[in-house]
């Protein structure tokens, strides 16, 4: 897939493969089970699997899970259903708790060779330790605690104390015996274990089997170690960390991948942080963590948005060392180029206006071709049109103005594709609103030479046809920003306060023509068909996806019933910026 080639990593490209023996790439993509996955680790989905793709290496789903507090199944089985919604397979699924007995022996092992020890310290003892003064300030003189030179022995042995209950939180810890003198923090004699209390300590998988739990800087290089990893991939914050990763590899002889980092994807104009969702979604102010105006990868799912236009995103930014910041809706622009030649097109009236085409019969009902696209090369279809014709509340002014050219008393306007058009005569309105309620018209008949004056414009419309089915009704959500500014979290009242009241149109009497059922029948898209091995979408064929013409993108919501169908605009036509 030549997609991940340009830009990508080009410093790791260069590298050979870790060693001679290690032929095939191995990379894994880690998630913490603890939320449900966003934006930014499209990215790092994408580095990873993309690579492994690249190379024709594999790259396995890892569930980082060694901190019990907050992970949960719902989570194991929601991450995995949306690294497969992009479009990728894991190779094997694997959980840093498979390893767990076998971290706890190579603890052991560290110990014996004097590369770890049992530490009792407090956290301001040991920040002092590592010259932080009580006031935060930095670069103090670093020293040893006196456990760090206690005998190998004792240290092994309360290590199997700490294993065993004897200690509560905080009062004993594995530390890795390192190298204060080195410039990099990393290597201050890093935690290795910590005991987590009794609410805390409960594992999802392994249950009450452990009271202290191996920290990141320990688990996840052994991890990788003991997967055959070739290259373990991290964003650029953990740079600092490849020299503790390393470390502890040599230190323990065991098989050595190498860490590369590529940067971070940070995106502006929302949030992402679980506390803050959890926060939205309470109060309400979303439907729920899938909401389509959410960034996370289940909300965009729901929202339409094609999983390949995820991945071109991703690679359109690039998959380099630097730190990518970006407003969200540099999305939306992705995913309109990508829709607009893989999707087809129908008519939608999201505010019906009704209009009655006076002289014709009260039974005329004449069919009329419609593309699905641009031009007839994704197929046609027909549609009845019939006396009465829905047109959008907006195309119609009851004054009419030289700079307007669509429908108002006296003027014409196309109805799309239909044989003639219509000028409106009159029109009535609701004697206590006053909003008009329907237009009368007549058709513009053909000039002395025969021919019909082509309208200076063309509006949707879809007819009523009870016998044709049409029209189709719908509820039509069309989704806005959720938040006024580009960065809601820094709102002096907090991001709440920045929530954008106009976050969410519903349109309730929007009607849908009857080419819907055509393209619901035939999902996915021919034209989408063509990548379904690697859009995912092959996961969720059911996935609907049109333009209305002149209204936006769309898709269906997943809570529509039998009875009542749900739109979700994905993208308007044309950014509004
Ligand atoms: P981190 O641990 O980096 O804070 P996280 O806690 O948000 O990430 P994890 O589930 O631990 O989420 O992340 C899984 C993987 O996705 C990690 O390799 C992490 O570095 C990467 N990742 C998370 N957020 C981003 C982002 N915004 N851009 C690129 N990669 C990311
Ligand atoms: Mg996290
Ligand atoms: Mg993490």
């Amino acid at each position: 897939d030549s997609m991940f080639k340009v830009g990508f990593l080009s410093d790791v490209y260069e590298e050979k493969p870790v060693s001679d023996t290690v032929q095939k790439i191995v990379t894994r993509f880690p998630p913490e089970p603890n939320g449900f996955l966003h934006i930014g680790h499209s990215k790092a989905i994408a580095v990873n699997f993309g690579f492994a793709r690249y190379h024709k290496g594999d790259c396995f789903l890892r569930f980082d899970d060694t901190n019990p507090q907050g992970e949960e199944a719902k989570y194991f089985i929601a991450i995995e259903e949306i690294v497969r919604w992009l479009g990728f397979s894991p190779v094997r699924i694997t959980n840093a708790s498979d390893n767990f007995d076998r971290l706890y022996e190579l603890a052991e092992d560290l110990i014996q060779r004097d590369g770890a020890y049992v530490c009792h310290c407090t956290k301001a003892e040991i920040k002092a330790q590592r010259g932080e003064s009580a006031e935060g300030t930095r670069g103090q003189a670093r020293y040893a605690c006196t456990h760090r030179s206690r005998p190998i022995d004792e240290s092994l042995q309360e290590f199997r104390a700490m294993r065993d209950g004897k200690y509560k939180p905080g009062e004993a810890a594995l530390r890795m015996k390192q190298d204060l003198e080195d410039p990099n923090p990393q290597m201050w004699d890093l935690f290795a274990y910590r005991i987590l209390g009794e609410e805390e300590s409960h594992h999802f998988r392994t249950g009450d089997k452990w009271k202290i739990y191996p920290t990141y800087d320990f688990a996840h290089c052994l991890c990788d170690s003991a997967e055959g990893i070739t290259h373990s991939l991290c964003t650029t914050e953990f740079e600092l960390s490849r020299v503790s990763y390393e470390w502890l590899c040599d230190k323990l002889e065991i098989y050595k991948p190498m860490q590369r980092e590529y940067g971070r994807l940070n995106v502006s104009g929302t949030v992402l942080s679980k506390r803050k969702i959890v926060q939205l979604v309470k109060e309400g102010h979303v439907r729920d963590w899938d909401d389509p105006r959410l960034y996370t990868l289940i909300a965009l799912r729901r929202r339409g948005i094609p999983p390949r236009a995820i991945l071109n995103f991703v690679n359109e930014l690039g998959v380099t060392k630097a730190k990518t910041n970006i407003q969200v809706t540099r999305l939306e622009q992705t995913v309109r180029r990508y829709l607009e030649v893989t999707v087809p097109r129908l008519m939608v009236v999201l505010e019906p206006l009704k209009v009655v085409i006076d002289e014709l019969p009260d039974d005329h009902v004449e069919m009329v071709d419609l593309p699905f696209g641009k031009d007839e090369s994704f197929g046609t279809h027909t549609v009845p049109l019939s006396k009465t014709v829905y047109i959008e509340r907006s195309d119609f002014r009851e004054e009419d103005s030289p700079d307007y050219f669509r429908l108002a008393p006296g003027k014409s306007v196309g109805l799309f594709r239909a044989p003639y058009p219509i000028i409106a005569t009159s029109y009535d309105k609701d004697p206590e609103t006053g909003a008009v309620i329907c237009v009368h018209a007549k058709l513009e008949k053909p000039g002395e030479d025969g021919k019909i004056k082509r309208p200076k414009a063309f509006v949707h419309w879809v007819a009523e046809a009870p016998a044709q089915g049409s029209p189709l009704r719908a509820e039509v959500r069309v989704s806005n920003q959720l938040f006024k500014s580009d960065d809601p979290s820094a709102h002096p009242q907090g991001f709440l306060a920045d929530i954008n009241p106009d976050s969410e149109e519903i349109y309730p009497d929007a009607m849908v023509e009857t080419g819907f059922k055509d393209i619901r029948a035939s999902a996915p898209w021919p034209k989408e068909g063509g990548e379904k091995e690697q859009t995912g979408d092959s996961v969720r064929p059911e996935t609907v996806r049109f333009q209305a013409m002149r209204v936006g993108y769309f898709t269906v919501d997943r809570e529509t019933t039998d009875d009542k169908l749900i739109l979700n605009r994905i993208v308007s036509l044309k950014s509004s910026a």
